[in-house]
């Protein structure tokens, strides 16, 4: 149903997990998908792989985006390759759990660093060409615990709520050059971030108990909602925080 051939789409952590199915999804819709990651290089490789396998167009670029600067590179070496960039996918994300009491600096500004300033990273970027081309999509993946707040989460729940606020104002400053900035706000969804947590049938019983579908999520119900927001279908869909979740933060 949608079509975003000719797109050309960064999803940023895309080596693994939610990010990896986003970039298989928009590829599937046509898009042309720059498959960025940070340390998993044969992850990253297999994306592209299964993109191309299904006759898609996608390529891996390595880059660290909590640095301003690796960030800032990878933007201009889209833009001298593919000469424009049109989806940009702030994904790459980490958790370091801890009461306050044991959360210790580094895990509050490695958090911070690499699930906001990263969106800041690559949207300052990637704005610049967005507003010359008055065409943009900038999709946040953020959590529903950025709007609930989780007890143990304070670093991984305030960076989760920057990316809400910091999509929201984008949504108003670049709103008029045809750019929009949505937020998903996924709920438990089984990838190498949470499944140590399924390792305790208990917890995992739980979080299907408080999920009105009563289900754990998938990659796929996430990945569906970013090809939506993506497409030209949601053009007057912006500022907007959709829970992926199942009902859990109901
Ligand atoms: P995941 O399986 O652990 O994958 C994380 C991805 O982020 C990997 O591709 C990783 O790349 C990349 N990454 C981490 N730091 C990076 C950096 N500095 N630069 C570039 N890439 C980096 O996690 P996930 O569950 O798919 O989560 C994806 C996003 O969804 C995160 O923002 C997470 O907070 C959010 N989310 C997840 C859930 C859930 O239940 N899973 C719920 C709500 C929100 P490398 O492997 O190459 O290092």
């Amino acid at each position: 149903m949608f079509d975003l051939t000719d797109k050309i789409a960064l999803v940023t952590g895309a080596s693994r997990g939610i990010g990896a199915e986003i970039a298989r999804q928009l590829a599937a819709t046509g898009a042309t998908v720059i498959v960025n990651y940070h340390s998993s290089e044969q992850a990253a490789a297999q994306v592209v792989a299964d993109i191309e396998a299904a006759d898609g167009k996608a390529v891996a670029m390595q880059a660290d985006v909590s640095d301003f600067k690796q960030a800032g590179d990878m933007i201009k070496a889209i833009k001298k390759d593919f000469g424009r960039l049109d989806i940009l996918v702030n994904n790459a994300g980490t958790t370091r759990d801890n009461v306050i009491a044991l959360m210790k600096e580094d895990d509050w500004d490695v958090v911070i660093r690499t699930n906001l300033k990263s969106a800041w990273n690559c949207s300052k970027a990637a704005t610049r060409l967005m507003m010359r081309q008055r065409w943009g999509r900038i999709i946040n993946i953020s959590s529903v615990a950025g709007v609930t707040g989780n007890a143990g989460q304070s670093n991984y729940a305030a960076s989760k709520a920057g990316m809400i606020g910091l999509a929201k104002s984008l949504s108003k400053e670049i709103g008029p050059r045809n750019i929009t900035v949505n937020v998903i706000a996924p709920g438990f969804i089984p990838t190498d971030l949470t499944n140590y947590l399924l390792d305790d049938d208990s917890v995992k019983a739980s979080i299907i108990e408080h999920t009105s579908v009563r289900r754990l999520g998938r990659p796929e119900d996430v990945a569906a909602l970013a090809v939506y927001l993506a497409s030209d279908e949601a053009s007057f869909v912006t500022g907007q925080v959709i829970a992926v979740d199942g009902g859990l933060a109901l």
